[in-house]
């Protein structure tokens, strides 16, 4: 029997950088795999190739409408749809690649096959051979993330009623594409694809898109995507989908309660994820598990079993690669003795269409509905200079301050590289800097930061010397 000190079930951002700290930790450790690639869902078919592909289409939309305006003229752009995915899958290859070599150079002993519980303290895993290699470990992590979830009516066939999974995969460039869900995959995929010329009609049940953001933020969103040529159809409610072999069809009812009905090429269901816990074997554990079907974990993310964690997708909250490696880095630590914390308000979130979007912190919404008191500092991108050089004037930074103490309650931007901009929010939030001091340290003339100082002069009662 192979005995390790630590043995992580799952090989996504959660855990293989739990695998990676615990072996910097001096630890024994092993990491168990079902699939032949490492990474997960985030490496394989979520961040990473959907960020591939948002920023091949995002060069492509700027060849053919922004360069003119540069004094780039050239003719014959065209697109290769089999050039553009097979990057892709070379930039999840290097990788997943990468995670190879992290692991060897960790000592980290990967098994690959189905990892499944045979009680409180074996593994077994079931490898493609079908042969089984039972571990003992003193501590488990379980890692194993999320699928993507339906509703009922909507059976996923993966061929013309799809996930982000499958349409990470396509043969060829589709002609129509309907997306169920305007959360966060259906506009990222709805940005793929309208971009390169797929027409996109996303149906959405709530009346914002990416219900849970600061509604400034998800209004903006609407007015730009609609502008780029998507179709946004909000307060629609789909109940059946059908494979038609050549299409795919749905059926909603519509914002004005009617029965309704599109045809598309495909049908990409992204109504949300759902925690993976089979053939996990807890049935054999005393782990227990949530309503929702998350792991139950206490708030050092131990299971119901105290020597078995639960980090990820897997435990709730928000399904976040870096929310995943957070905890990895925590629940290690805190085996070790030290003393890690996470504060799950000052986890960052971003939307990678273009212009981004990303927030940190409470929304104006959420302030309101707590009745908590705060002032608003708003800068739009439209009058920051570098973002006029750059053509990438569309959006504003949002702060939301404590009126008394200054300290920051959210953070919320829809603009270029709002991405990278965030880091310094969630900083400033995480060491209770106040948004008066975040205005008074100098940033770089001309940058898109320029636009953080100004929104957060606003909102510490200032004067903007720029509006
Ligand atoms: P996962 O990454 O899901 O990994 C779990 C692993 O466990 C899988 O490899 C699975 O095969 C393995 N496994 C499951 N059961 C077993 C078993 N019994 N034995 C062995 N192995 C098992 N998040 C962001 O932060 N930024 C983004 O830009 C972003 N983009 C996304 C785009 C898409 C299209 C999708 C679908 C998701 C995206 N996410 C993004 C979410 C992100 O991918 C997840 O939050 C993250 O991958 C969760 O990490 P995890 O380690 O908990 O699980
Ligand atoms: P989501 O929860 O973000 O959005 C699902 C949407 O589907 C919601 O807006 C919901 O109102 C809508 N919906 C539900 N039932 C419907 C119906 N019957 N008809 C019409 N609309 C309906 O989920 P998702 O977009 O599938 O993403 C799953 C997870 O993946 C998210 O939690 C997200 O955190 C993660 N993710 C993150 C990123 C990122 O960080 N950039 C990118 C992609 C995915």
């Amino acid at each position: 029997m192979n005995e390790f000190d630590i043995a992580v079930i799952g090989s996504g951002p959660g855990g293989y950088v739990a695998a990676i700290r615990s072996a910097q930790l001096g630890y024994k450790t092993a990491l168990i795999e079902k699939y032949d690639t490492l990474g997960g869902t985030c490496t394989n078919v979520g961040c990473i190739p959907t960020k591939a592909l948002l920023d091949s289409t995002h060069h492509y939309i700027d060849a053919i409408r922004r360069f003119e305006s540069h004094g780039i003229h050239f003719s014959g752009v065209n697109l290769d749809f089999d050039q553009m995915y097979k990057r892709k899958a070379d930039v999840v290859k290097k990788n997943t690649q990468g995670l190879n070599f992290l692991m060897k150079k960790n000592k980290v002993t990967v098994l690959q096959g189905t990892g499944s519980f045979v009680d409180n303290e074996t593994v077994n895993i079931k490898g493609a051979g079908n042969q089984d290699i039972p571990i003992k470990a003193k501590k488990y992590i379980i890692a194993t993330g999320s699928k993507p979830s339906t509703i009922p009516g909507i059976a996923i066939d993966k061929k013309r009623i799809i996930t982000s999974t499958e349409a990470l995969n396509l043969a060829d460039q589709p002609n129509s594409i309907i997306i169920i869900g305007g959360g966060v995959i259906g506009v990222e995929m709805a940005s793929i694809f309208n971009r390169i010329g797929t027409k996109v009609t996303i149906l959405e049940y709530a009346e914002h898109l990416i219900a849970a953001m600061d509604r400034d933020l998800s209004t903006e969103l609407s007015k730009i995507l609609s502008k780029e040529g998507i179709e946004i159809r909000l307060r629609e409610s789909v109940y059946k989908t059908e494979n038609l072999e050549h299409e795919a069809r749905v059926w909603f009812k519509n914002s004005q309660g009617l029965d309704d009905m599109l045809s598309a090429d495909y049908i990409l269901v992204a109504v949300g994820r759902k925690p993976y816990t089979e053939n996990l074997g807890l049935k054999n554990t005393g782990v227990e598990l949530n309503a929702n079907g998350t792991i139950k974990t206490n708030k050092l993310l131990q299971t119901t079993v105290p020597h078995i964690y639960a980090i990820g997708d897997v435990t709730g909250g928000a399904m976040l690669a870096h929310k995943a490696e957070e905890e990895a880095v925590f629940v290690v630590e805190k085996i070790n003795g030290q003393n890690p914390y996470i504060h799950y308000n000052r986890i960052p979130s971003v939307v990678y269409t273009w212009p981004e979007i990303a927030s940190v912190g409470y929304t104006e919404e959420e302030l309101k509905k707590q009745d908590i008191k705060y002032n608003i500092g708003k800068f739009p991108f439209a009058v920051n200079a570098r973002a006029r050089a750059g053509m990438e004037t569309e959006g504003f930074a949002k702060v939301l301050s404590d009126p008394l103490y200054g300290e920051l309650l959210g953070v919320h931007i829809i603009g270029p590289r709002a991405s990278d901009l965030i880091a310094q929010a969630v900083a400033g939030m995480e060491f209770e800097i106040t948004a008066r001091d975040m205005a008074s340290v100098c940033y770089a003339h001309p940058t898109y930061s320029e636009v953080m100082k100004e929104a957060y002069t606003i909102a510490s009662g200032k004067a903007s010397v720029n509006i």
